[in-house]
């Protein structure tokens, strides 16, 4: 099994070295932002169509909705810092300093870089 190359379609990665690299990660990135704009685009679509959930009125019947509504509104939250992370980091490949932590001006590991393409801080900075 693992000695099957046809596992590994991965021919172009490994033939064309750094640049094509760069070129990867902008594809990946531009992908990601798609998705978190199609994410984002479902996240704001009203559930029904009355659009606006009225807060307070009773405690009742709306409290599951609300609260539906409460989680929806962070998850947009953090979908729409996502999509600054995601567009900070194109930037920064058109810079030239992409990998570069933005804070502290460190470089971001690779393998941090790997499990997350759009990351612009190192970890320490990140975890402040
Ligand atoms: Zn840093």
């Amino acid at each position: 099994m693992l000695n099957d190359p046809a596992v590994f379609d991965a021919g172009d990665i490994w033939m064309s070295g750094e640049t094509s690299d760069m070129s990867d990660v902008r594809e990946t990135l531009l992908a990601k932002q798609q998705e978190l704009q199609d994410r984002s685009a479902d996240l704001t679509a009203p559930p029904d169509a009355s659009g606006s959930i009225s807060f307070g009125k009773r405690v009742g019947d709306g409290t599951s909705m609300a609260v539906e509504r409460i989680t929806q509104v962070a998850a947009h939250e953090q979908v729409l810092f996502q999509v600054e992370e995601v567009a900070r980091a194109l930037a920064k490949l058109d810079d030239d300093t992409y990998g570069i932590c933005d804070t502290c001006g460190s470089p971001i590991p690779e393998g941090r870089l790997e499990i997350h393409p759009w990351a612009v801080l190192c970890v320490p900075c990140a975890s402040v």
